[in-house]
């Protein structure tokens, strides 16, 4: 049974705004904080309800009962008002998750708009003074266990650097205009951490960090991405912000094990863990290496890059087998299993069909 006030509550999911969920744009919310006066997804609402009432007030909008003056204040209020109020100032290098994005994200998000409202009080973004330094839990190259390390990052030197004895010089220096990103990859089996490649003489290096607290890991991914930004405006005056604001960082487009063979027919198949990085194709030992065996730059298909189903004759086929077409080499791979290879090939294609724009030689 339905009675009035959920009918109006009902009626007003048909506004503008309303039909999504207010944090991250989900379709069909069936939630609402009523006292900020927004519709939201089940998956935001239980981030809403962590904060406590004092923030935001949960309600169902069909199972729970509606107050006269609580369904007039989600008719005043919804999710366009809201957006305007608490996203008012959000910087265009922020990352705003979407649905199905990373929980330390999504949570993050919520609660710097909602809790600590850093979008409508830009003095409190602590991702935007072009500085940052602390300590990260970073994974040892050679060894699988985690040490506290001191990071600074600086957007006027342009450098991400860390220490192991803070007396002493850094042990790396990056460019962070050089540098990519990868937000809490999965093989990492931490909610909390991220991936940062950079080129070192002429090669990728591969830094594995993570902290318990998600406001710092967050804050830390944001201000790296917004020094990036900001070295990228002066790099590229003539770009537009949106071509930019794409070239921050990436998570990894598609990661997993395949089998790949050397040139000559005799050799064996090695299994290997290959990394899609927008236009680099990187194969490792392990997921968590600190080096990369080999790179694949991935044109243009009009540039000679292509990728086909099977192997040429006199190539041994390992089963559920690819080749990968460049200029200078083809590269014969094989997957577990056809959905793998479908996968791999799909989003490998992707790549091979999009322009190669000027700074893709100059970012990661
Ligand atoms: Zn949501």
């Amino acid at each position: 049974m339905v009675d009035a006030n959920t009918r109006g509550v009902l009626e007003l999911l048909k506004r503008s705004g309303n039909d999504t969920c207010a944090d991250c744009g989900a379709k069909g919310p069936e939630w609402a904080s009523y006292n900020i006066g927004i519709f939201l997804c089940t998956r935001c609402a239980g981030i809403h309800r962590g904060m406590g009432t004092h923030i935001s007030k949960i309600k169902h909008i069909r199972l729970d009962r509606w107050e006269d003056s609580q369904v007039q204040r989600m008719r005043e209020i919804g999710n366009l008002v809201a957006k305007a109020k608490y996203e008012k100032r959000v910087p265009p290098c922020y990352r705003i998750p979407t649905d199905g994005d990373h929980d330390s994200l999504l949570e993050e998000w919520i609660c710097a708009k909602y809790l600590r409202e850093e979008f409508s009080r830009p003095e409190r973004q602590a991702f935007m003074t072009g500085h940052m330094e602390g300590f990260l839990m970073k994974r040892g190259k050679e060894d699988p266990k985690y040490y506290p390390r001191k990071f600074m990052l600086s957007e006027v030197d342009d450098t991400l650097k860390y220490y192991v004895d803070e007396k002493k010089d850094p042990k790396a220096v990056m460019k962070v205009s050089e540098i990519n990103v990868s937000f809490s990859p999965v093989k990492m089996e931490k909610k909390n951490s991220f991936q940062i490649s950079y080129l070192k003489d002429g090669t990728t290096r591969h830094i594995y960090v993570y902290h318990d607290d998600p406001q710092t890991i967050v804050n830390w991914y944001n201000a790296i991405r917004c020094t990036k930004l900001h070295r990228l405006q002066i790099a590229f005056p003539t770009a537009s912000q949106a071509e930019l604001v794409n070239l921050l960082t990436k998570d990894f487009a598609h990661e997993g094990w395949l089998w790949k063979t050397g040139p000559r027919p005799t050799d064996a198949y090695k299994k290997r863990w290959f990394t899609l990085d927008r236009r680099k194709l990187m194969y490792h030992e392990e997921p968590l290496s600190a080096h990369p065996k080999g790179e694949i730059f991935l044109g243009n298909m009009m540039d000679g890059y292509s990728i086909r189903v099977g192997v040429p004759t006199g190539v041994r086929d390992q089963g559920f087998s690819f080749t990968l077409r460049t200029p200078s080499r083809w590269y014969y791979l094989s997957a577990e299993n056809s959905f793998d290879r479908d996968v791999w090939i799909s989003v490998v294609t992707a790549v091979l069909e999009q322009p190669v724009s000027p700074q893709d030689n100059t970012s990661i």
